[in-house]
């Protein structure tokens, strides 16, 4: 069966089913750069810090492509590399 979870992205309540993270509304406005290092970060095992980070800046770029956050100056695969 089936685990459903809420999709991650910031105020959204849709269920998606695991592994996935995102409806398909919010996974369009991740960047193909961090689809894939999501999916790298995965193999890893979804508890792992890679992933959790993965993640977590997949979480920051829809809130900042829906208006949730103060424009960001420097885009977030620039600003990844630093952390
Ligand atoms: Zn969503």
């Amino acid at each position: 069966m089936m685990q459903k979870s809420f999709c991650c992205a910031e105020g959204c309540e849709r269920l998606v089913e695991l592994p996935t993270l995102f409806c398909s509304k919010h996974w369009r406005l991740v960047p193909t750069i961090q689809r894939r290092r999501i999916w790298a970060a995965s193999v890893g095992g979804r508890d792992s810090p890679e992933y959790l980070a993965a993640k977590a800046a997949a979480v920051e770029v829809i809130a900042q492509a829906e208006g949730r956050r103060q424009p960001n100056p420097f885009p977030d695969f620039q600003t990844e590399v630093v952390g």
